[in-house]
């Protein structure tokens, strides 16, 4: 397929969400355009929260899911998280028995954004378009963030992002066992809040190594910072002594800390690192700079 297919029919998927979404029709500027279907998108999924009644966290996915037709889910072994099938009078949702419940719940509102990709109004539900690659992807992508956004909407982490104090990590630590979402997950969702002027490192232990797994950065503070890619070893004593007493289930914070990390070598303001679990174990290091 070359480039132009998929970029035309990219185009038709944003054209066909706008349709439902959003009044204005202006596509001359097709990035703004993009965006507006976009917020649009999420604020939906966020009022579909409010509207199944789910106040305060954790948000129940599956009573979220009845608001757009999902009448059954099932709990099977499945080769992959979890999918829906279209049926008479809406959706069937099945949801895979063997993964951790915090993943389950995840899988299940992930599946509650591949709902926006169908059209609802037909009976069985019906795909407006083909299936291609190119539309799969963005499906996937958006999917992903309708379903952190089902989990842990706007409205409902605003006083906990607004009432936070550096170093963070408790409120962090508090966030993820409320809303029930993994470490990961939640820091996604504080990227695109972007109150907290913070780095978020994610950290993997690896054959006794502590080797870094992901890099989040919130807040216009961090556009420069240049940290460090995916796999890098950690080597400097101070930031290994600190992650190693995470990884033992410590809550560590610290204030004033010089470190290093990749091309990261400063004092930093306010540390704090947690394990978070997951598999294999991870532990999240905030970085008030
Ligand atoms: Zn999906």
């Amino acid at each position: 397929m070359s480039v132009n297919t998929g970029y035309e029919e990219e185009r038709k998927l944003w054209l066909w969400l706008g349709e439902h979404l959003i009044d204005k029709r202006d596509t001359a500027r097709f990035e703004d355009y993009k965006s507006a279907v976009r917020s649009a998108l999420f604020n939906e999924a966020e009022r579909l929260v409010a509207k199944a009644g789910q106040k305060v966290p954790p948000v129940n996915p599956e009573i979220v899911a009845k608001e757009r037709k999902v009448i059954e889910i099932e709990r099977v072994p499945l080769e992959t998280d979890a999918l829906i099938v279209p049926c008479r009078n809406g959706f069937m949702m099945k949801i895979n028995n063997k993964l951790p419940l915090v993943r389950q719940r995840f899988a299940c509102a992930h599946e509650i954004g591949h709902t926006y990709f169908f059209d609802i109004a037909k009976n069985p539900p019906e795909k407006p378009y083909q299936h291609s690659t190119a539309r799969y992807g963005l499906e996937e992508g958006l999917c992903y963030d309708i379903g952190r956004r089902i989990l842990m909407p706007s409205w409902m982490m605003r006083e906990w992002m607004e009432n936070a104090e550096p170093p963070y990590i408790k409120v962090f630590k508090d966030m993820m066992f409320s809303f029930l979402v993994s470490g990961e997950l939640l820091s996604y969702r504080i990227q695109d809040f972007g109150t907290w002027d913070v780095l978020m490192l994610i950290f993997e232990s690896s054959g006794g190594a502590i080797l870094l797994y992901k890099v989040l950065k919130s807040g216009d503070r961090m556009g420069n910072v240049d940290v460090a890619r995916r796999g890098l070893k950690v080597t400097d004593p101070v930031l290994h002594a600190m992650l190693s007493r995470a990884f033992r289930g410590e809550l560590v914070q610290e204030e004033n800390v010089k470190l290093r990390i990749g091309n990261l070598e400063r004092e930093i303001a306010h540390f704090g690192a947690s394990y978070i679990g997951s598999y294999p174990p991870r532990v999240v290091a905030i970085l008030v700079l």
